[in-house]
């Protein structure tokens, strides 16, 4: 017999209103008793009532109880739910209230999620993706998360599941049954159906590694000789004081981090040490370290108060790609300064805030143009990635095989990749529904 568990699932007290979730054999109990219902209620339907401590009577609170039988709950067990008032007393009133229950207890984290897996309601895709939203706190990680915990990833790896197992269960044929001179037009379209799924695959790995933009933030390194004004855009785009601003040169000398919403989009703004030859050995470090950030972003904001500066390609002064360099003519306040810079340089003012905004929306539009062609990846997960490249390996190797026996070995790793991904493993189930619609050699 599985315990009952039970949790606040609304946020931290004090709040206008708490829901407490109940979850197990006892749920129905638990309504009856709290309600002081000789029945239950009509399911899925909301009854005000008092709640009363079971042994007691007493009067605990007045609220909403819903009775939600299973198997149609998000854990898949009875489920009950009791929405009283947000208060630090009232809350505890009720889960002392239930932990009084025979065969009730507080969930441990994530329980509840958990028996939701268990019981076959969720994949581990979805898992993740209701981690991440629970998680998202900008837009763009709210849509990415809400596709994963919708069942997108579940339903295309599935896809690609049930694709494997077809093939597979042709090369099986092939080694049960070779007298029945399998149709050669069979081996063709399995093979033609491996390279379609590598092409899916890689596809997937590519635009999904895409996506950790957006999950972990779009990280943009902030460039440029010392004093150009590195600190002081970083400031003025953070909307505070987050880097130390000074005249004397070379005083960031770590890489300092901002993060921000920009349009929906995460971005980590990390300010560097300025570039330039140095003896001094700190500095030093934060000349390398700039660097390392420069090269590992997936933005460049290269800064400079001098127009003449733009006039060497972007991939000369950082080492990046055109592409992945936005050019900022700094201190456009200062009269000394004269405009030939191109239209692809922004200029900005940190002290007046002049072309800040400009600077922002091409910096968005930056991000929106690298991750939203990430939006229809499934892989969204390094763990996912990995396991479509071992699976990508596997069918390789398959496609290279001589005999259909090592073939279907390989096929068969591929799947269990797959399995590996979305936690579920029944390959020979489906085998076995499969074969049965095969007929062959019967
Ligand atoms: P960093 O070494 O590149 O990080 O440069 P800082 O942000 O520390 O700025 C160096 C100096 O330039 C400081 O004295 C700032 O006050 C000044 N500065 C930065 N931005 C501007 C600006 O937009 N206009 C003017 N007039 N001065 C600025």
């Amino acid at each position: 017999m599985t315990d009952t568990i039970f949790a606040l699932g609304s946020g931290p007290a004090p709040a206008g209103v708490a829901v407490i979730r109940v979850s197990g054999p006892a749920a129905a109990q638990a309504v009856c008793a709290l309600a002081g219902l000789s029945a239950l209620p009509e399911a899925r339907r909301a009854v005000f009532r008092p709640l009363r401590h079971p042994a007691s009577g007493e009067v605990l609170d007045h609220g909403l109880v819903l009775w939600l039988p299973g198997p149609g709950t998000f854990t898949g067990e009875d489920v009950a739910e009791f929405q009283g008032h947000g208060g630090v007393a009232s809350i505890n009133a009720l889960l002392n209230a239930l932990s009084d229950l025979e065969g009730c207890r507080q969930a441990e984290a994530g329980e509840f999620t958990r028996r939701a897996f268990a019981n076959g309601r969720m994949d581990l895709t979805e898992v993740e993706g209701l981690a991440d939203l629970i998680a998202a706190e900008t837009e763009a990680q709210r849509r990415l998360a809400l596709r994963l915990a919708a069942g997108e990833g579940r339903d295309r790896y599935q896809y690609w599941t049930d694709r494997l197992v077809r093939v597979l269960a042709y090369l099986e044929a092939a080694v049960d049954f070779p007298e029945d001179d399998l149709p050669e037009s069979m081996l063709e379209r399995n093979e033609i159906e491996i390279r379609a799924l590598l092409g899916e695959w890689a596809q997937d790995i590519e635009l999904g590694a895409l996506s950790s933009g957006i999950r972990d933030g779009v990280r943009v390194a902030i460039v440029g000789a010392p004093n150009v004004g590195k600190s002081s855009l970083l400031n003025r785009l953070a909307g505070r004081e987050a880097a130390i601003v000074s005249d004397i040169a070379g005083t960031t000398r770590d890489v300092v981090e901002v993060r921000m919403d920009l349009g929906g989009y995460l971005v980590t703004l990390a300010d560097t040490a300025g570039l330039r030859d140095t003896r001094d050995q700190i500095e030093e470090e934060g000349v390398r370290r700039a660097l390392r950030t420069a090269e590992s972003a997936d933005l460049v904001l290269f800064l400079s108060d001098d127009s003449a500066d733009f006039d060497t390609p972007s991939h000369d002064r950082v080492q990046r790609a055109e592409g992945d360099v936005i050019s900022v003519l700094t201190k456009a306040d200062q009269s000394s300064h004269d405009y030939h810079a191109g239209n692809t340089v922004i200029p900005v003012s940190s002290k007046t805030g002049a072309g800040i905004g400009d600077l922002l929306r091409t910096l968005e539009t930056a991000c929106r143009d690298r991750l939203a062609v990430s939006a229809g990846a499934v892989a969204v997960r390094a763990r996912h990635r990995d396991a479509l490249s071992r699976a990508a390996e596997a069918l390789e190797r398959a496609l290279s095989q001589p005999e259909a026996a090592l073939a279907g070995e390989d096929i068969r790793l591929a799947l269990s990749e797959m399995g590996r991904i979305t936690g579920r493993v029944d390959v020979e189930a489906v085998l076995d529904v499969l074969f049965g619609e095969f007929c062959i050699g019967k």
